[in-house]
């Protein structure tokens, strides 16, 4: 799955971008493109409390949400002036290169494999790859997956790195988070595999459930915006943004009002 969204997306990344010729000056810039809108669209998850959820009056919120609406009054200057996409991890790429969005903020972590393909904001927050398994589980780490079943989230960093770290898992994959759990919950397999911060969010509430406490990877969230000139203005300004909302306590604010500071 994540590989064929992979190739698919290198081949727009060639054909849009001209890959290997030198860069031109773009005629518009996407940076251009959205203050002559007027609003940005921003393409943000709805399955990953505390990051990107929809509230009880059914607005979009989460630490990501409101890293949008910075962004909206930096550049636009109101937080209004953000329209929310729902996005999935195995849709985000597709919707930023269809144009449907201008930037993902959605729990998006750097990688080598997606620099390949698109480019990414400096980061905003560090999350970790662990386990979510049922209370008294006998599996504590990650090696004792071998042989036992795991859930994952198309289109996920944990969708690569599992099978890589644990060849002898048995890999169930879901499209949304909600799904996984609810998956976990019935026994269809043993554990979820993925970032602390939101396995975090889906055990709240839940004593049947507990995070362990390893951590196996360091997974830096930033915004990710489709590769190629039109892009570097757009970068540039979100960068300083989020470079002055860490300085003036801003986002750590944020953070502490989601307790994942
Ligand atoms: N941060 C990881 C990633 O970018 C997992 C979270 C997600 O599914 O978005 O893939």
């Amino acid at each position: 799955m994540y590989k064929k969204i992979i190739t698919l997306l290198m081949l727009v990344v060639i054909t849009c971008c001209g890959c290997g010729k030198k860069e031109s000056e773009p005629t518009t810039t996407d940076l251009n493109l959205i203050t002559s809108r007027g609003e940005i669209h921003v393409g943000v998850k709805t399955d990953t409390y505390p990051f990107g959820y929809l509230d009880e009056k059914g607005h979009f919120a989460g630490y990501d949400a409101a890293l949008a609406r910075l962004i909206a009054r930096g550049i636009l200057g109101s937080d209004k002036k953000v329209k929310f996409i729902p996005v999935t991890a195995s849709d985000r790429m597709m919707k930023l290169y269809s144009g449907d969005i201008d930037m993902i903020i959605a729990t998006m972590s750097i990688t080598p494999k997606r620099q390949e393909i698109l480019d990414f904001s400096v980061p905003y927050y560090t999350a970790g790859q662990a386990l979510l398994v049922r209370k008294g589980s006998s599996v504590k780490t990650l090696q004792d997956l071998n042989k036992k079943r795991a859930i994952i989230v198309f289109g996920s960093t944990s969708e690569r790195s599992l099978k890589m770290a644990v060849p002898g898992v048995g890999v169930i994959g879901y499209k949304t988070y909600i799904d996984a759990f609810n998956a976990l919950k019935k026994g269809k397999a043993d554990a979820i595999v993925s970032d602390d911060t939101i396995l975090l969010g889906l055990a709240l509430k839940d004593d049947s459930v507990e995070l362990l406490p390893k951590r196996y990877s360091k997974e830096p969230y930033a915004v990710a915006f489709r590769k190629g000139p039109e892009s570097k203005t757009l970068i540039n300004a979100v960068n300083n943004i989020i470079k002055i909302e860490t300085k003036n306590g801003n986002l750590k604010k944020i953070q502490e009002s989601y307790g994942i500071k």
